[in-house]
């Protein structure tokens, strides 16, 4: 299948993904998760990027597309894929719509994780990451076994530098004023299923899979 993921920060994109995956054998491209690990290498991409992310504005097009068009490329992704936080402007939709047409193939649903702003601040400022697998916990809503350590590696967990109310104003800015146009832009195209991305996480599961079967 070839999934995009589109929702605003916290809405439980990172939660669901992993297991969308493991269920349907597709390859996952969070672009977020691409530019942190440029913007730590200090890669000439990571050097651009970095100074829009942490402000919580959006990187530009060209930046983004460059590394879809490049990871889409490998071989784990021709069966089918999960696009996490991409496209997130009408811009990259027609792109990457470019590029899949040039391979005759589609995208088939586009997940959209509806949820009320006011909930978010909560799970993005008690968000934590264990940096090299991206597995996610939440102080609140799913604690780790021992507080700060992942649970299958034990190692510590780390807070996105971006995880901070402040920031998340401006993330949430942008995601209704450049986002929420590419559910309108797949809406035309009729194939956007409405999620309750308020619920539990398990509940959130079962309305992926019933979209998906
Ligand atoms: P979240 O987990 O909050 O949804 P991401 O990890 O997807 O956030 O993205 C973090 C940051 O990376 C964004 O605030 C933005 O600066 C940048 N970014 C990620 N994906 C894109 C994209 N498709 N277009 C432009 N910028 C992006
Ligand atoms: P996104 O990738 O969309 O930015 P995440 O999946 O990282 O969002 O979730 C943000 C935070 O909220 C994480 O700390 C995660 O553990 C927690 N979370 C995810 N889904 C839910 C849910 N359905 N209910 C409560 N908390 C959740
Ligand atoms: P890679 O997986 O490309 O080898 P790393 O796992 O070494 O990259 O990550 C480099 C840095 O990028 C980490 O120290 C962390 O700060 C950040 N990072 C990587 N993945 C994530 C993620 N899923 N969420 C937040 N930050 C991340």
């Amino acid at each position: 299948k070839r999934l995009i993921l589109i929702g605003p920060p916290g809405s439980g994109k990172g939660t669901q993904s992993p297991i969308i995956k493991d269920e349907y054998c597709l390859c996952h491209l969070a672009t977020g998760d691409m530019l942190r690990a440029a913007v730590a290498a200090k890669t000439p991409l990571g050097v651009k990027a970095k100074e829009a992310m942490d402000k919580g504005e959006l990187v530009s097009d060209d930046l983004v597309v460059g590394i879809i068009d490049e990871a889409m490329k490998k071989p784990s992704c021709q069966k089918g894929f999960i696009l996490d936080g991409f496209p997130r402007t009408v811009v990259q939709a027609q792109k990457l719509d470019e590029m899949l047409d040039k391979q005759g193939v589609k995208v088939d649903k586009v997940l959209n994780f509806a949820i009320d702003d006011a909930v978010l601040e909560e799970r993005i400022t008690g968000r934590w990451i264990h940096p090299s697998s991206g597995r996610t916990y939440h102080t609140k809503f799913a604690p780790p076994k021992v507080a700060g350590a992942d649970d299958v590696t034990g190692e510590p967990l780390i807070q996105r530098k971006d995880d901070t109310a402040a920031v998340l104003k401006s993330r949430l800015e942008a995601f209704h004023r450049q986002t929420e146009p590419v559910i309108d832009y797949y809406s035309k195209k009729g194939i956007v299923a409405n999620l309750h991305a308020e619920k539990p996480p398990k509940e959130v599961t079962v309305e992926v899979e019933k979209v998906l079967s």
